[in-house]
Formats: C-alpha cells, structure tokens, sequence
C-alpha cells in the first residue's frame, strides 16, 4: 500500500462540488490523474480515474474569482492504495476477457438497434383497401405472452382519427363516417355510422390495455378490418360476427300507428331573416327529424293540481314546434303523433326507425308527488347514460322505466359501447336547448341530464343525437298555469325550434357539407 499526497487545483462550480467530491471518494483505485483543470471535464475524469482509489478528499482553501458563479478550490486528495498491477484485469487473460465482454456488448447493442429497425409487420388492408404493413408486438394477455396490433396502429392504416376516454376505458377509431369502437378487457366491439343499425363482433382475446397503449390480438385483427370494411354494406355472416338488427317485430299493428305529419317547405316569413336564410335552409345532410309527444289518449302522462293532463301540452307543444322547425331546418320534420293516440314506447321507437331519423327529440312535462311536488320547478333536458341523480331515476320511471338492454336481447357491454358513442352529439343537442329554452319560457333551469329512458332506444342504436325534454313541473300549480297556457306554449315551441336550429348551425360548421357526418 502507498499513500501519498496530491494537490489539484481545480476550478470548481460551487453548485457541482459536493457532487463531484463524493463521486471522487466513492472511487476505489488509486487516483492517477494529477491536475484537474476544470469541472467541464468531469465525465473525462471520472473515466481516467476509476481506477483510483481515493481515501479521502479535504478541502484544502477556497477563494472566489472575480466570476461569483465559480469558485477557486485546493483540494487534498489522498490516495489509499497503488494501483495493483497484479489485478485481473491488468493481466494478459484479463484483458483478453475485457475485450471479449467489450466485443459481445457492442455486438449485442447492434443486433437489438437492428431488430427494432426490422419489426415484425403484417400486411393489413387499411384505408381505401389499400394494403398497409402494420407492426406486430408481444403483449400479455391474461399474462400469457401473444402476438397483438396496437390499436392506434390501426387508427394510422385506417387513416383515421383514435381516441382513448380512460374514465370509460373506451377506444374509438373513426375511419371514412364510420366508427369503431372497443372496451378494454373486452372480447367485443361495434362499428356504427350514425344513422345505421351498428354491427357487433368479436375478438378471440379480450382487448388489452399493456403500458398505456391497447391493443388487439393478431387473430382479431384481420376479422375486424374486414367487417369495418363491410360494416355498412352487408353485415357479414361468421361466428365471431353478430349482427345487430333492431328487435322490433314487423308485424305491429299498423292501425295504431298514427300518420306522419310533414310540414311544407315554405321560407321563414320573419323580415328579421337574412335574405340569404329564406332560401337556405339549415344542414340539408339532416334528412328527417323526429319530434315525439309523450303520452296520449288512455295514458295522460302526470295530471296538474286543476287537471291539466301532461299528454294534451306535450302534443300541442309538439305540432307547434314542428312548425317553427319546418321554416328552419332543411329536413323533413314527422311527428310520432299529432292527434290524443296512444302509442307504445316501441311503435315510437319502431316510427324513428321507419322513418330514418336523424334527429330525435322527446316532449314531456314534469311531475313530483307531495311534498315536493307543488314547488319543484325547472326544465330538465336528458340525453341517454346513466342516470345522473334520484330525480333523472324518478323522471326514468315516470317516462316508462328504465330501458334494460337484457331485456331487448341485446348483450350489456355491446350496449354500453353504443350508449358511449351517442352522448357525444346528445350531450351537444341537449345543451344547446338547456341554453335556450328555461330562459325564453321563465323558467329556472334544472341542468342537462341523464336517464335511460326507453323512446331513445333507436337513437342510441342509430347513433343519432337524441334528446328527452322536461318542459316543466305540472305538478306545481303555478308551471301548471304556464303549461295550460297557449301562447306560453307557442313560446316554448319557439325556443326549441331555435335551439336545434343553433344546432344545426353548429353542425354545419363541424360537417360542411355533411362531410363525415352521415350515411
Ligand atoms: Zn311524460
């Protein structure tokens, strides 16, 4: 063992300092470099001296340079061992050995860069059935390792857009108008276009959520491209494919389905117009708008204090706003009734579906039993999804009960997916009526809501913007007297006209031309 004595001067940033000595002490070889010159050469150092071994480190005297960021340090380094020549490393073997670790390493580095450069790829048919190389991974699924494709991966070959909503652990991926969409650790999926019956299929591993990414298992993934591809042709037949048709038995009796009302297509005759309004109606790609009357005949819905019956303002707020939306909207308008008949929630549902509508609103008037019921007061709008408080489960009840995939035959997860796909454009209808419509009839509002009311079962199946609105509480003698009240009614038609109308515009300036918007 041979001590001795160093001195390096060296200059010193004082924030490194405490660093740069306690790495120099942590060396275990003797120290052989004797003059440090600067801190920028820290890496050089290090290199050069991990042979060293440092026993201690003292700081010797500092004086500060008339650069106040850097510092003038003596340092004593004392040096605790000599370098042993006899070390392995330094031994002909040793070397030998150093340089065969030091070979492998390099080779290793470059077989890993170049595997990474030559992915595994599959051939896929992507966007305009053109054929795209996707990259293949391992992932585990269920902890077993398999061969999978990220789903943005599939998002790119589609060319289309990929969206993760980590709350519902929902992927989408929208390609040519339409959808596709996923659930994490599910084994379905749907593609919809809005305004189609959506298909429904499988993938042979649940879709697995791995660092952040998802991704679907090799096996799936030729399948799905496929029937995304045919999606809106012709449902494929197979057994990893289920198509989903609306439930609805054809065979309804057709007297009790009243006649549509379609009103003219004649210009607004307001001269507040833009000349450029009369003859343009609003987003001519909104084929048909369904306007349904809640209630009717041996079913009045809530009946008010002095005996108001909720399905009399439904029908006549209903035809009123028809009519206002006829001179604005470019669709036709049909209502599901316009005379006091009775209608089951599914001839409503079986009239949008017949009808193709593109736009599904809802009219009906509120209720709340005693205590509450003489002085709640507001309008409520619903879009589909759970239920969002008591009172959207009360409203769920009162509006028929609560709709229940199962019940329909169809499987809850393939519902979930569709019910996920249609808030987006609900959500947008039923805000801007809650923009409009409280304020223009004095009423407070209630908020925009959630419910799973059962007349928007084809809205949801269609992916449609569907909406259920409250106009106010007929169990309240004062919302009552407003209900009762024709010109209060008129008002109210308006305001809803105008709401979708603002909709519409929207949706004009989101789709131009309807570009990416429908069938
Ligand atoms: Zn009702």
């Amino acid at each position: 063992m041979r001590a001795c004595r160093l001195l390096i001067s060296i200059w010193l940033r004082s924030i490194t300092r405490d660093l740069f000595l306690s790495m120099l002490r942590g060396l275990s070889r003797p120290i052989r470099i004797l003059s440090i010159f600067s801190v920028e050469d820290f890496s050089r150092i290090l290199f050069r001296t991990w042979r060293a071994d440092v026993k201690s480190v003292r700081l010797k005297s500092e004086t500060f340079t008339s650069e106040p960021r850097y510092k003038r340090a003596e340092l004593t380094v004392i040096e605790k061992e000599a370098l042993d020549s006899a070390s392995f490393f330094h031994s002909p073997r040793g070397l030998l050995l150093y340089w065969i670790i030091g070979i492998t390493g390099i080779m290793l580095a470059v077989m890993i860069m170049a595997s990474a450069v030559r992915a595994e790829t599959i051939k896929l048919q992507g966007a305009g059935r053109k054929s795209f190389d996707a990259e293949v991974v391992s992932v585990p699924f269920n902890g077993k390792e398999s061969k999978a494709v990220r789903l943005r991966e599939i998002a790119r070959i589609l060319e289309g857009s990929f969206s993760y909503d980590g709350a519902a652990k929902i992927v989408e991926i929208t390609s040519e108008g339409k959808t596709a969409r996923f659930l994490i650790d599910a084994d379905r999926f749907i593609i919809s276009k809005r305004g189609m019956s959506q298909i429904a299929g499988r993938t042979s591993k649940p879709i697995v959520l791995f660092r952040g990414a998802s991704y679907i298992d090799i096996i799936s993934v030729k399948t799905f491209l496929r029937q995304f591809h045919n999606a809106a042709l012709k449902p494929l037949p197979g057994r990893l494919i289920q198509a989903l048709p609306l439930p609805i038995r054809e065979n309804a009796k057709p007297e009790t389905v009243p006649l549509s009302v379609s009103f003219p297509n004649v210009p607004a005759a307001s001269t507040h117009s833009e000349p450029a309004k009369l003859n343009s109606k609003l987003a001519p790609f909104i084929h048909s708008i369904v306007i349904d009357a809640g209630h009717g005949a041996h079913d009045p819905g809530a009946i008010g204090p002095s005996g108001l019956k909720e399905k009399d303002v439904n029908l006549d707020v209903a035809i009123k706003f028809g009519k206002h939306l006829s001179d604005l909207a470019a669709g036709k308008i049909f209502l599901t009734r316009n005379t006091d008949v009775f209608l089951s929630l599914k001839e409503r549902v079986e009239f949008a579906k017949r009808h193709r509508a593109d736009i599904f609103i809802s009219i009906h008037s509120n209720s709340m039993s005693p205590p509450h019921g003489r002085t709640a007061s507001g309008t409520e709008v619903y879009f589909f999804s759970a239920p969002s408080d008591n009172e959207a489960r009360l409203a769920e009840r009162l509006e028929g009960g609560p709709f229940d995939p199962k019940a329909e035959g169809i499987d809850p997860v393939l519902w979930d997916l569709m019910v996920a796909g249609n808030v987006v454009e609900s959500h947008k209808l039923a805000y801007s009526v809650e923009d409009l419509l409280p304020s223009e009839i004095g009423l407070p509002k209630r908020g925009v809501k959630s419910a799973r009311f059962y007349v928007m079962y084809y809205g949801v199946v269609s992916n449609i913007p569907s909406i259920l609105v409250e106009l106010g509480y007929i169990s309240n003698p004062t919302e009552e007297a407003k209900l009762a009240d024709a010109e209060w009614r008129d008002r109210a038609a308006k305001a809803l006209a105008s709401a979708v109308a603002n909709y519409l515009r929207d949706l004009e300036r989101r789709y131009p031309s309807g570009k990416g918007w429908s069938r």
